[in-house]
């Protein structure tokens, strides 16, 4: 079998059942000469085909563009897979499994037909913001209890008139049991209200005086989908400034909603794969490599090559960008760090003194629901923010689970739930650092439980006792699982790829409790069937001043030159502290009293950036590290610096060689691009090293790390060429999004085994 040979899997869901689309399948794979196969089932259309990247690449392209008349695509989840060797292609027959657990589907970005008809004068659905059909609009986010009917979603208090009850109950109709069918004349409406919440305008009128407003380069909170977005120009430097100072937030970037493609296109280099997310139904934020001359102003996105971009999916924001016609920043609707506001009496209270105006409706939100973000890596999706279009969509597990919660960890927290084979995995909760985030967690942890009506047997969390997510998973009154939080990064990895241990588990991210009680983060996990074992980590430093670190990377390089040289770390950083700072830090470091032993490759990341690029302070996590990653954008190409590896177990990865020669390349003025790319080059040789010490051929990247695209391109070639096999994330985050779903899998495991030992 050749290696380029590759299988993917496709999981559709949608109208494709019953016109004629698994003939069509049929046809376009043998056409291509792909082998594999399609099935129909209760939880939808399952496809896989094998074959070369780029035939298969294609396969998913005709299947979107030539699709048969009357088959609609809702939702389509793909996952590149280890080819098995197939040699035809064949139509299966449905395996009843007896597995029919409630299916919810996420909410559907506007179709083609709904799109045509609020833009035609004579339908009588024009202008109207809350047009939907079977094939698209709200589904999880108005969802209150299962069964799917329209008095189990927040549209039970709109009662349809004639017109539309005759759509839903007409078989022919694209209305035909469309739960939140609705028309001007029955449906929800909009209101235009001021800070106090007097209404200033109705209907179309509000949606045109909002438009005006935004024009004028006003804030405007705007109730869409799942939550609220904050609007403005995003060609306005005045007014994205005047949102950040409102919102508090000082460089993230802003997310940017565009009127159409083509206006995206002139402003970022879009190829195919991108194109096709953009415009999907799942329709989430993409990020895009912006050109120098878009018209964007520069605190959209300050530093960053990037644009996070994403195309209208209702049809209020159809209606909204077509009357405006440039492209707003439509950040989620919140002050920084707490989640997104679903309710306009509460958006009132917390959007004031933040938005100017406030565009709303009538329609409840039943369950927040964020603007997912997909990065593409080496022409796959990567979910780096999984909510809207994607959750509850589960992923599918290889033996059937016992019902199992799973809590997250800390930052960037989701839950997830396992229902046989299948994990649901909610949408995305946040950081877990405001009562707010904490009461949104508590309320989406007792929705998984209620809508799937099933009692968990035990609960799985992070294996840090002060998380307040663990904290709540020991309050619960049910047998608790702690797992190691890089071993779920792996087991995440390695579920989504369907790859069997053992494995070399590569997760590196910026913190996590280990098992000796010291700060992991650039581990080297070696997978079994039962169990890990930590055969490798990077040297570890000291922290001075623990989680203060991560917003200030000058810490992460004292710490990191204090274990290399001792005081002489102080001579050498000295200038970016004060008297009284070096003071504290010194008897920190010395007495290592609140200074946390850490392997963190985030800090790692951190340090370096600090002495690269400057970055003393970070006005987000992360930040540092993704200054170092741009940077290596405009390098011309280089090599990488030394390192050792030890022997015995673990082995350490002494990372001071390399700091060493960085410190002399920057006293010799190399340029920061230079430099970071050696760096990035120097942590790939790392893995390397040590993936050929283990000499276990199957590899899994998981962690915060492996969102830095030249990291993981690198490294993915690097140990593709010495014969390795590497899975990286696709459809669940790398980040810590995608711990609950690895906490789900280690629960199964250890529960199941009769002496769960290592943890
Ligand atoms: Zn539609
Ligand atoms: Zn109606
Ligand atoms: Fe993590």
């Amino acid at each position: 079998m050749s290696h380029s040979v590759q299988r993917v899997r496709l999981v559709i869901r949608g109208a494709v059942q019953g016109v004629g689309f698994r003939p069509f399948v049929y046809r376009l794979a043998t056409e291509l000469d792909l082998r594999g196969w399609v099935l129909n089932s209760a939880q939808g259309v399952f496809i896989e085909v094998e074959g070369e990247p780029t035939l298969l690449q294609q396969f998913v392209k005709r299947l979107y563009h030539e699709l048969p008349p009357r088959a609609f695509i809702q939702s389509m989840e793909q996952s590149v897979l280890d080819p098995v060797g197939y040699t035809t292609f064949e139509i299966r027959h449905s395996e009843e499994t007896g597995e029919k657990s409630a299916f919810i589907l996420p909410d559907i970005a506007t179709c083609a037909d709904c799109l045509r008809e609020i833009f035609d004068p004579a339908n009588r659905r024009y202008r109207y913001p809350f047009t939907n059909c079977t094939n698209c609009g709200p589904r999880y986010s108005i969802i209150e209890s299962l069964p799917y009917d329209r008095p189990n979603t927040t549209m039970k208090a709109f009662t349809m008139c004639a017109k539309c009850r005759e759509e839903y109950e007409n078989p022919l109709d694209r209305r035909f049991h469309a739960q939140p069918n609705a028309c001007p004349e029955c449906g929800p409406r909009l209101d235009l209200w001021d800070e106090r919440g007097s209404v200033l305008a109705q209907h179309d009128e509000a949606l045109r005086r909002a438009a005006d407003a935004i024009r004028e380069g006003r804030i405007v909170a705007v109730k869409g989908l799942g939550g609220f977005h904050l609007i403005v120009d995003a060609r306005n430097e005045q007014a994205v400034r005047r949102l950040r100072e409102r919102k508090r937030r000082e460089e993230k970037p802003f997310a940017l909603m565009y009127p159409s493609l083509q206006v995206v296109q002139a402003h970022c280099r879009v190829d195919e794969t991108e194109e096709r997310v953009l415009t999907s139904p799942e329709s989430p934020i993409v990020l895009l490599h912006r050109k120098v001359d878009a018209d964007i102003a520069p605190s959209v996105a300050p530093g960053n090559p990037y644009l996070g971009v994403m195309l209208p999916y209702t049809p209020l924001h159809h209606l909204l960008l077509a009357e405006l016609g440039f492209p707003v920043v439509a950040t989620s609707g919140n002050l920084s760090d707490e989640p997104i506001c679903t309710d306009e009496h509460e958006a009132l209270q917390r959007l004031a003194g933040i938005a100017d105006l406030f565009l709303v409706h009538n329609r409840p939100i039943a369950r927040h629901v964020d603007d997912s973000v997909v990065r593409v890596l080496m022409g796959r999706e990567m979910v780096l923010r999984r909510a809207r279009g994607y959750a509850p969509l589960p992923v599918l597990v290889k033996e059937p689970l016992p019902p199992l919660l799973a809590v997250g960890a800390h930052l960037k927290n989701t839950v997830a739930l396992s229902v046989g084979r299948q994990v649901f995995i909610s949408q995305h909760i946040g950081d877990l650092e405001t009562p707010q985030a904490l009461e949104a967690f508590r309320r989406v942890t007792a929705d998984v439980q209620a809508l799937w009506e099933h009692q968990p047997q035990a609960v799985a969390c992070d294996l840090h006792p002060d998380y307040l997510s663990t904290q709540s998973a020991h309050r619960m009154g049910l047998p608790v699982v702690s797992v190691q939080h890089h071993y779920a990064h792996v087991l995440a990895c390695m579920a989504e790829n369907e790859v069997a241990p053992p494995v070399l588990g590569i997760s590196w991210d910026g913190t996590g409790y280990g098992v000796d009680g010291t700060v992991w983060g650039g581990e080297f996990l070696l997978v079994t069937e039962t169990d890990f074992e930590r055969v490798a980590h990077l040297r570890p430093f000291h922290l001075p001043g623990g989680d203060r670190a991560v917003k200030e990377p000058r810490r992460s390089a004292l710490g990191v030159l204090y274990e290399m040289l001792g005081e002489q770390a102080f001579e050498l950083l000295g200038e970016r502290f004060t008297a009284y700072e070096r003071h504290l830090l010194a008897q920190m470091l010395r007495q290592g009293v609140n200074a946390p032993v850490t392997t963190s490759a985030g800090r790692l990341f951190d340090a370096v950036a600090s002495l690269v690029t400057g970055r003393q302070v970070a006005n987000f996590e992360g930040q540092a590290a993704m200054e170092l990653e741009f940077l290596v954008h405009s390098a011309p190409g280089g090599d990488s610096y030394p390192f050792t590896l030890s022997q015995g177990t673990p082995r350490v990865l002494d990372w001071s060689p390399m700091v060493a020669a960085i410190l002399q390349d920057v006293q010799q003025g190399v340029e920061p691009p230079m430099i970071a790319l050696r760096f990035h080059n120097t942590l790939v040789e790392m893995m390397v090293a040590v993936a050929k010490a283990v000499g276990v051929e199957r590899i899994a990247f998981s962690g915060g790390c492996f969102q830095n695209a030249y990291l993981t391109e690198r490294a993915v070639h690097r140990l593709t060429e010495e014969g390795f096999r590497v899975h990286w994330h696709q459809r669940v985050p790398p980040n810590d999004g995608g711990i609950a779903l690895g906490q789900v899998v280690a629960a199964g495991i250890i529960r199941s085994s009769p002496s769960p030992g290592g943890l």
